[in-house]
């Protein structure tokens, strides 16, 4: 299991090279993804770039940039100059990016080399990256099952051991899901902390990016790297936006104990409580809370998600990007091209979001979900007055298996314990909390740790001190 601050020492000290890392990554993605499918395109040229980093390695030494030589994996909703960016849908096959995302720009800023760009589920709906038109991605714990989504390509890179991190995006739990079942720590941070900027749409006012990683001190190195302001995007925000969100020795950390009961996984909830259990003995309060609205964020944000997806997907017309499909007349190739560029779940929320914006439905359902929304909200705020960290299961049982999840609401219950946190806007930690035993193979099982807004610096002190810092 490789972590960056392990090869920036390696780099530094010059035990090992990034040329050496980078041809690594590249010989694991041919052993190994011909099974798993992570990748959707794989740059040779990060050879080239890993020689010229080993060079200013033994030039500069620890004189230079952080993420110098670091081979990074990037979910393909996110774009790279010069490459192609597909969402993984058919509708942008072909879609060359014209530009770096602020967030790509900031990685190669700092050394970071880009070896590839990851499978995800279309346009990142999704919570197993079975919804990819370039094929499934399987879970490298146990190749029955799927690695989550919709970052399932990256997290499957990452715990295939191609990739020391894999960057994604994170709507309603696509970071911290497959996190979860692929036994990685990632983050999503406060709405508005990373750019934006060269990322493909989906719920904006939901969608951040955060990385996926084998340690919480590297999750917070990449997040450092790519958050701040960003003029080109207008909702990111300042460091001191929130007032401030103390790290201390020890936290009151609260259970929404009603929240944990049907459709959990008992093992994961054994799991979940003996990792109370580690807390309260290293000196941590843990407390039950009443958290009612929680309970109604998936319904919430099942409204909200479509109607932002309904109207940022329309600008796949078949005009201005990708697939252009013949037709008699403007309108049918529109229909023709969306008919043929959309999957099957991409369709269905675009249908779902267009009703629930609708002029006879608008107050019935998309106003009443943006009503919940906010006193979601006020219920957090109050909460964080009692406690300093919220405590649940990232998802309700361990990676499932292909095709398991036959119908999408029951694929949508999956997101329980993760849409809350991006309906708020508030961070979260996913990290691993243990496994299960599932037709002979351990399969990773992660905890989320929910911080108030502005609260990421917490989230990552104590999530070094209780996951890095492990015995
Ligand atoms: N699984 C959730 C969904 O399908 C989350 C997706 C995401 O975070 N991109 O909407």
């Amino acid at each position: 299991m490789q972590t960056l601050s392990t090869l920036r020492a390696q780099f530094i000290a010059g035990e090992y090279t990034p040329t050496q890392a980078v041809a690594a990554a590249l010989d694991v993605i041919k052993q190994k993804d011909r099974d798993i499918n992570a990748f959707l395109a794989v740059y040779p040229e990060a050879l080239a770039e890993a020689k010229l980093a080993t060079a200013q390695y033994m030039e500069q030494g620890a004189d230079t940039p952080p993420l110098l030589g670091m081979p990074i994996a990037v979910k393909n909703n996110i774009l790279v100059k010069g490459k192609v960016a597909t969402g993984a849908s058919k509708i942008l096959e072909n879609y060359v990016a014209v530009y770096d995302a602020t967030i790509v720009k900031r990685l190669k800023d700092a050394g970071a080399i880009i070896v590839g760009a990851t499978n995800m589920d279309e346009f990142a709906m999704g919570g197993s990256t079975e919804n990819s038109a370039f094929g499934i991605t399987r879970n490298p714990y146990d190749l029955a099952r799927v690695p989550g989504g919709s970052s399932g390509g990256s997290a499957a890179a990452v715990a295939m051991g191609a990739v020391p991190a894999a960057i994604g995006t994170d709507t309603g739990g696509s970071v911290r899901q497959p996190a979860s079942f692929c036994g990685l720590v990632g983050f999503k941070p406060t709405y508005g902390a990373v750019s934006r900027y060269g990322l493909m749409a989906m719920g904006s006012s939901l969608d951040q990016a955060g990385p996926l990683t084998n340690s919480v001190a590297d999750a917070e190195l990449l997040h450092e790297v790519m958050q701040g302001v960003d003029p080109m995007d207008a909702t990111t925000i300042a460091e001191d936006t929130y007032p401030n969100v103390p790290e201390k020795e020890t936290y009151t950390f609260g259970v929404p104990r009603h929240f944990l009961q049907a459709g959990i996984d008992t093992d994961v909830l054994e799991a979940f409580d003996s990792h109370i259990e580690s807390l309260k003995a290293a000196g941590h309060r843990v407390v039950d809370i009443d958290l009612p609205l929680f309970e109604k964020g998936l319904a919430a944000y099942y409204i909200v998600m479509p109607a932002e997806v309904s109207s940022n997907l329309a600008r796949y017309d078949g005009i201005r990007y990708g697939l252009s499909a013949a037709g008699d007349n403007l309108l049918d190739v529109y229909e023709q091209s969306r008919s043929q560029g959309f999957g099957p779940e991409v369709k269905r929320r675009i249908l779902l979001g267009t009703h629930v914006l609708s002029a006879g439905y608008f107050d019935a359902y998309y106003g009443k979900a943006e009503l919940v929304r906010k006193k979601m909200r006020a219920e957090l705020a109050e909460t964080f007055k009692k406690v300093d960290i919220i405590l649940t299961p990232t998802a309700p049982t361990p990676a499932f298996t292909i095709g398991e999840q036959e119908d999408s609401v029951a694929m949508y219950k999956q997101d329980i314990f993760t849409v809350p946190v991006n309906l708020t806007g508030v961070p979260a930690l996913s990290f691993p909390m243990g496994s299960v035993e599932r037709a002979d193979k351990a399969l990773p099982i992660g905890v989320q740790y929910i911080a108030p807004h502005g609260g990421d610096a917490r989230l990552f002190s104590i999530g070094k001190k209780v996951y890095d810092e492990r015995p």
